[in-house]
């Protein structure tokens, strides 16, 4: 399948990357550019910057760059065509594909979404036939209809080690099926690769009732599997597909392909903890629900939450753990400029077992009764009776406290610490003061984690004096924003071989090659060439590194031959070192 580059020039040049991008982390304008935080690490202070004009963002954190293509690439885990696909829509450009029926490499994220489609055919197809018949009566014994089980294409695992193993086998590689978690190799702790050929091949999944995982465009990407019988003491009675290159446990929510139409609708979310709590709500019609598949909530999960809405909900269980994560997911929403207030549930009830206990009607009186953040904490220090004494209270304060601190609209926290000094009659001064030891204590935490991610391994690197690698940037950079002179002095003086770095080498080469050939070149496009990897982060750090960037169309052959110089200098330096030793 092939897209003519005429098509994706005119994509590129009617979607404005700051549309596109802000639609995942709010951006500010900043000088010439845009700012905001990072959607591809976890950050605190905004570093990752996108330029309106060239089309490219570069994160000054992680290094990642790249221009809309390789953004949606990353964030939606798609191939070039699907994000190109995307854009088009949105740019409502019409686009043909030349199909080319004997690709020998198909793309590894299309076969990944092929067998897990399949997977999940074929589990459900085994639990609605003879062999899953046991996992059938469990579902409807917990209450499920058949409609919602075809809906959310529940499943079952054969008890047999490898029985998907045998059948995919025909259709695919052992190390493609390796590679989408379904089937494992044991015995051995060589790589995936190595060990298709070594170790027993069994099947990750057996005698388990499956829920498929989708993405948010409802393609199936994973698995959770419940056990069904009990004699496989050794397993987990819940356990997941591991991550893949279609499944980010921590940028993935459950749900949220059923569910991100009403939370629109409603402007909330309900968050809960397991597959089953958010099957059973939605079976009773509260459908604006999601869950963390796999793994407790992260800043990734709330950034998706908080395209959709700003008004987050939480009922987890009611047991400890179920606290626990409810106070780590209240710090995480606040984090992330959204509200948050919380149902809590009674003692011994789970969402599914209260809905199934009280209707729809008494968990929708629940939720009219849900707690603010100080309701909630106060309440928890209330029941243990902690309240009545000052140590306690104090305790309490500072908890609210460091959650206000976290808080990034400034009134709203105002209004919190209103409402605390009337409730517990405590001086507002007091609480005020305390505030501003948290806010400055926070903030030299802070500048220290910026400075340690700012500094990322790529960019000591490349910016390290002297390094060699450090040559092949600056070289990189006249050979791009110099003028015809500049380059044709480079493309007719360098050698190739004088350069150390493969990935320097790689973009210099190609530089060199399109320059020749009289071609065009813009930072956007040769993102296009080098999507990924160490070459993608250098292009990044050279060319929209703003305290380095260079003035365009410039003669810059003295400074070319100073650089040519050094290399050779190295050179020598290097054979005389290889002689020496
Ligand atoms: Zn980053």
């Amino acid at each position: 399948m092939k897209i003519p580059q005429n098509k994706i020039d005119e994509i590129a040049s009617s979607i404005d990357i700051v549309d596109i991008i802000s639609a995942y982390t709010p951006l500010r304008k900043a000088g010439r550019n845009f700012m905001g935080r990072c959607p591809f690490h976890e950050e605190k202070t905004p570093s990752f910057s996108v330029s309106q004009e060239k089309g490219v963002y570069h994160c000054f954190g992680c290094g990642k760059s790249g221009n809309v293509f390789t953004f949606i690439m990353d964030i939606d885990s798609v191939t070039f065509y699907e994000a190109v696909k995307t854009l088009a829509d949105k740019a409502n450009i019409k686009i043909e594909y030349e199909y080319e029926p004997n690709d020998a490499d198909r793309n590894k994220i299309e076969l990944l979404y092929e067998i897990n489609n399949k997977a999940g055919r074929d589990f459900h197809e085994n639990l609605m036939g003879r062999n899953g018949a046991y996992a059938k009566e469990y579902l409807h014994e917990r209450g499920l209809k058949e409609d919602i089980i075809k809906k959310f294409g529940l499943g079952y695992s054969l008890r047999e080690k490898d029985s998907l193993y045998k059948k995919f086998n025909n259709d695919f590689s052992t190390e493609d099926l390796i590679a989408s978690g379904l089937v494992l190799s044991i015995g051995t702790n060589l790589p995936a690769e190595a060990s298709a050929q070594a170790g027993e091949i069994r099947d990750r999944f057996r005698g388990r009732l499956m829920f498929p995982v989708f993405n948010e465009s409802g393609k199936v990407i994973a698995f959770g599997g419940r056990r069904m019988f009990d004699e496989v003491t050794d397993e987990a009675k819940y356990i997941n597909s591991p991550e893949t290159k279609i499944y980010n446990k921590s940028k993935t929510l459950y749900g949220l392909n059923f569910a991100k139409n009403k939370i629109k609708d409603t402007g909330y979310v309900i968050l809960v903890e397991g597959y089953m709590d958010l099957i059973s709500l939605f079976q009773n019609g509260i459908e604006n629900v999601v869950a963390s598949s796999g793994t407790s909530l992260t800043t990734l999960h709330c950034k998706i939450i908080s395209r959709y809405t700003k008004e987050v909900v939480i009922v987890y269980d009611s047991d400890l753990a179920g606290q626990n994560a409810s106070r780590r997911a209240i710090e995480l929403i606040i984090e992330n400029g959204m509200n948050v207030s919380i149902i809590p549930l009674p003692r011994g009830d789970d969402p599914d077992t209260y809905i199934k206990k009280h209707g729809t009607d008494g968990f929708i009186s629940l939720l009219n009764k849900r707690q603010s953040i100080i309701d909630y904490i106060g309440e928890s220090y209330r029941t243990r009776g902690a309240l009545e004494s000052p140590e306690g209270k104090t305790e309490f304060v500072r908890e609210i406290i460091g959650l206000i601190a976290k808080m990034r609209d400034e009134i709203k926290g105002d209004f919190y610490i209103k409402d605390i000094a009337e409730r517990f009659s405590i001086y507002e001064s007091i609480i005020r003061k305390e505030l501003d030891k948290t806010l400055k204590l926070k903030s030299r935490g802070l500048t220290r984690e910026i400075d340690d991610k700012l500094i990322s391994k790529a960019e000591k690197d490349i910016s390290s004096k002297g390094h060699p690698q450090t040559l092949e940037i600056s070289l990189i950079k006249m050979l791009f924003y110099g003028d015809d002179v500049t380059k044709d002095y480079i493309i007719n003086n360098l050698d190739i071989k004088d350069l150390n770095n493969p990935a320097s080498i790689k973009i210099i080469d190609y530089l060199i090659r399109t320059f020749s050939d009289n071609k065009k070149i813009n930072i956007a496009n040769l993102f296009n060439t080098f999507p990924e990897g160490l070459e993608n982060k250098i292009i990044g750090s050279a060319l929209l590194d703003e305290s380095s960037v260079l003035e365009e169309n410039r003669n810059y052959i003295n400074d070319v031959k100073s650089l040519l110089n050094q290399i050779n200098i190295t050179k020598s330096y290097k054979k005389l070192y290889i002689r020496n030793n």
